[in-house]
């Protein structure tokens, strides 16, 4: 039963609307809110606390946890793991979306003092005014909060170079479970005055407190970029190629991004407004971007002999470098509609695994031809960052199929145990949410999981935050 069945329910209820208002308290037209990004996870909640400021979380947390009710820290909603989203009616969401100021912006450091509840794109639009960037990207980065980015400690793209998303914290304002503020907001990178606490709350996905302000490490806009998309004749040449670059270019490598012609199949037919560039399509594309903030550096030409190198060899086919910011932003986009085309395909399962760099071609080759043993004619899409070993190893069903119908446990369970074989993980930047919590606890050392139990009840005794989410409840 959750709180809102309870008798105490309605008593909460009538406390944070008195402590927040009527804008800071909602109980009408809260759907969205329990409802998670894959329409999976739906609960009614209780209500939905919207802070306007720190003090106003803190009293969310400490009401919520004298009424005994659980409280699911929310940003964007844009989790794949359902850890957005109470695991049960009657619990209460708190949305950051009111706390979206960009508080501070220093040039010099360069750094940003942002609310958690700031939109990614937003601070990328108004970085770029002062010729600064924050360089983490994602396909969700018009949603995703940074709050939300910090608690699953985000990758995305441009990972590899720019690091994931706790490598680029500085400092941070976080409310514990019982409604104490731990002011950590510091704007250095060299701190080392014993446990490295903020780094405890990048990724622990709401569980172990709310993040409500955070520094921002910020990077100097590149002044240039040479983005080109190549035709690869298998995902083999395609990793090869993606070696080959990083080793001749090194850190200008920006991104280096890889999908398969399924994917692009799909893409193009549902998706709106996309356009392949090449004359011909082939197994495996990658998407390569150089970055420099020297403008001396002749970034074009380096990325040429680059490539010629790579087609002498035999692994790139066909290849474009853009010639305009509209087709760059093309090419990305060809490359960030892989979800979405997928999506409309019908239906789906979803995996997040990473594994060494030098094993991901061997691996997805030899997954796929595991999972078609395990259920023929499975359609298969691999894509992500060659850069860094992540695969989003995302299944539809066979053409003649309109579900998995009782394959999709064995289908998961072989292909994250296939990954963890190879070295690699089952949950690479997504999290666990509520969705990979006993698979944590089959695939991972019980001594780790057990230390994560532990660093939970020390934290939240009561289990107010994300009951559920990484651990069990
Ligand atoms: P939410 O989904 O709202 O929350 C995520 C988790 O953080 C939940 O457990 C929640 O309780 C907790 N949380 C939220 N705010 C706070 C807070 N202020 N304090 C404490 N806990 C909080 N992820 C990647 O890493 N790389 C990708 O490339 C990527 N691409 C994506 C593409 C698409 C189309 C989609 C839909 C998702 C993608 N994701 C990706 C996953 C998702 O966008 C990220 O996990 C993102 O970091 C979530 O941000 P959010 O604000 O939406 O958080």
């Amino acid at each position: 039963m959750g709180v809102g069945d309870a008798p105490g329910g309605e008593s909460l209820s009538e406390a944070l609307s008195e402590r927040l208002g009527s804008a800071g308290w909602l109980t009408e037209d809260t759907d969205a809110y329990g409802r998670d990004w894959l329409g999976r996870v739906a609960h009614r909640p209780l209500g939905v606390a919207r802070p306007a400021d720190t003090d106003e979380v803190s009293a969310v947390l400490d009401l919520a946890g004298r009424h005994g009710a659980a409280v699911t820290p929310q940003g964007g909603n844009t989790s794949l793991c359902a850890g957005a989203v109470p695991g049960a009616p009657g619990e209460i969401v708190l949305s950051l979306e009111r706390m979206n100021r960009i508080e501070h912006i220093d040039g010099d450091g360069p750094s940003a003092t942002v609310q958690a509840g700031v939109v990614l794109a937003d601070l990328h639009t108004q970085l770029s005014d002062q010729a600064l960037a924050f360089p983490l990207h994602l396909g969700a980065e018009g949603s995703a909060r940074i709050g939300g980015l910090i608690a699953t400690n985000a990758g995305g793209s441009h990972a590899a170079r720019h690091g994931m998303m706790a490598d680029r914290v500085l400092g941070l304002e976080v409310v514990l479970p019982d409604g104490r503020v731990w002011d950590g907001l510091r704007a250095v990178q060299k701190d080392n005055a014993g446990y490295a606490l903020k780094r405890l709350f990048c990724g622990a996905e709401g569980t172990l407190g709310v993040i409500t302000r955070a520094v921002l490490s910020l990077a100097p806009m590149p002044r240039q970029r040479a983005t080109a998309l190549l035709a690869c004749p298998d995902l083999a040449a395609a990793a090869r190629t993606g070696r080959a670059l990083s080793r001749r270019l090194g850190e200008l490598v920006d991104a280096l991004e890889f999908f398969t012609d399924i994917g692009l199949g799909w893409a193009l037919a549902h998706v709106d407004g996309l356009v392949w560039p090449l004359d011909e399509r082939s197994a495996a594309y990658v998407l390569v971007e150089l970055a420099a903030t020297a403008e001396a550096l002749p970034l074009d030409e380096l990325l040429e002999q680059g490539l010629a190198q790579a087609m002498e060899a035999g692994d790139v086919l066909d290849g474009a470098i853009a010639t305009s910011e509209a087709q760059r932003a093309m090419f990305w986009r060809l490359r960030e509609e892989m979800p979405e085309g997928q999506r409309l395909e019908g239906v789906q399962l979803k995996h997040d695994v990473s594994v060494p760099i030098a094993a991901l071609a061997e691996f997805v080759e030899r997954t796929s031809a595991a999972l078609r043993q395990c259920l023929p004619g499975v359609r298969i899409n691999p894509f992500g960052h060659l850069a860094d070993g992540n695969v989003h190893f995302n299944l539809s069903p066979p053409d003649d199929q309109a579900s998995f119908g009782d394959a999709a446990p064995a289908l998961s369970d072989l292909l994250y145990r296939a990954a963890v074989a190879s070295g690699g993980s089952f949950a690479a930047e997504h999290g666990l949410g509520r969705s990979k919590v006993g698979m944590a606890d089959t695939l991972r050392d019980p001594v780790e999981r057990e230390l994560m139990r532990s660093l939970k009840r020390t934290l939240d005794p009561n289990g107010v935050l994300n009951p559920g989410v990484i651990v069990d409840r």
